[in-house]
């Protein structure tokens, strides 16, 4: 069950930096020129760090965009990250394979990945020329965890007339086993192309079952799964649709596709980090809750300040492992590069590739809701 909470930020900002500490200790401190840089940003995040606490955060935010004109580095921010990097010190910003492809386009010699692991090693297979850090190797994925490319082997010997599509959720081993990658955003597209491509009536798509539970219900594809699930939206339940409705008379409901499918069934809206922040651009609704992680509520929120967020609390504490001090001190180190071997680097790079080279989506699909939810067979 998620933490509900009725509004006002969703969680606050979780760095250890409250207190001057933090900045401090690096030899930074708020002074007139820390000031200066800094004014014009405060507004930014106002809703979520205090005027108190700013000297504290300001001298990092300086010394971050300091570093980045310095290296000529940039910052690629997910959606998930707390609003003091996705605003304050973050380049692009967006989901895991639109900064994967601004990996490969930007000019810059360095990149450092403001998320999770293995969107580190996707920037990387895609601009394996640029040096790619990540400030926390600890910064994992319960998705990317749950299977290895050993496990796919294992799959393509069981299944050999199947296609294997994996979700971009998952270590580069993984890609380069599979025969082509989706996002949320064109998992649909993807299992429906691929069956074409192989004339089959069946795909093998993993490691998130749900995402696969939720694409089978829309393609009518016989759709064959993995029982891996992300540990922040498997916690989202239709019971917390109900309650939503009940305390929220009136509210709009949108979710992401990594939830269970009863949770899209009774959902209003449901589609990939992106579909979601267009949704709530597009159509201002007076009330929402998006049903994913907790910062991607807030880094909407500040967007769209005329709609009113209702906040479920879920946070991924794996994105909580990237902060303001450790992306100040992975610039200043050079700490820790992501490394891929290069046989294994071009062949997760095939699987991407095949991704591309679908026709381009004019808009970003949505998940149709209100679908009755599937059981899916399990390749293991
Ligand atoms: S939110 Fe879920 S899918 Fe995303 S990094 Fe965290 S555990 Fe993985």
């Amino acid at each position: 069950m998620a933490r509900l909470i009725d509004s006002g930020p969703g969680c606050p900002t979780p760095t250890p930096l409250r207190g001057a500490s933090a900045a401090e200790a690096r030899g930074l401190v708020y002074d007139d020129a820390v000031k200066m840089e800094t004014d014009d940003l405060y507004p930014l995040v106002q809703d979520f760090i205090t005027p108190m606490e700013w000297p504290a955060i300001a001298p990092l935010v300086a010394a971050i965009n300091r570093l980045k004109k310095e290296k000529n580095a940039v910052i690629l921010a997910h959606n998930y990250m707390t609003p003091d990097i996705f605003q304050l010190v973050g380049d692009f910003r967006g989901d895991s394979l639109q900064l994967a492809r601004e990996a490969a386009n930007v000019d810059a010699d360095i990149i450092v990945q403001a998320g999770v692991h293995f969107m580190a090693e996707t920037s990387k297979i895609l601009a394996p020329e640029k040096t790619v850090l990540i400030p926390d190797t600890r910064a994992g994925c319960s998705l990317a965890a749950s299977i290895t490319g050993a496990d796919v082997r294992l799959i393509k010997e069981k299944f050999p007339n199947y296609p294997v599509v994996t979700y971009v959720n998952c270590t580069a081993e993984v890609k380069a086993e599979c025969h082509i990658t989706c996002t949320s955003s064109n998992a649909a597209q993807v299992v429906e192309a691929i069956a074409a491509e192989w004339n089959t009536d069946t795909v093998i798509l993993v490691p998130d079952q749900y995402l696969a539970k939720n694409v089978a219900a829309q393609t009518g594809i016989r759709v064959m799964t993995w029982p891996g699930a992300c540990e922040v939206h498997e916690m989202f339940s239709a019971d917390d649709v109900e309650q939503l409705r009940e305390a929220h008379p009136g509210v709009v409901i949108l979710a992401h596709p990594e939830c269970p499918p009863d949770v899209l069934e009774a959902a209003d809206f449901a589609g990939s980090t992106s579909a979601l922040a267009n949704y709530v651009a597009e159509e201002s609704p007076n009330k929402v809750v998006l049903l994913t992680e907790c910062s991607m509520s807030d880094n909407v929120a500040s967007a769209n300040p005329n709609v009113n967020f209702i906040r479920p609390c879920n946070l991924c504490p794996h994105m909580k492992r990237i902060t303001l001090e450790n992306i100040y001190d992975c610039l200043v180190t050079g700490e820790y590069e992501v490394l891929i071997p290069e046989d294994v680097r071009v062949r997760a790079k095939e699987a991407l590739d095949a991704m591309m080279a679908l026709p381009k989506m004019v808009k970003l699909l949505a998940f149709k809701t209100g679908l009755k939810p599937l059981e899916l067979e399990m390749v293991v």
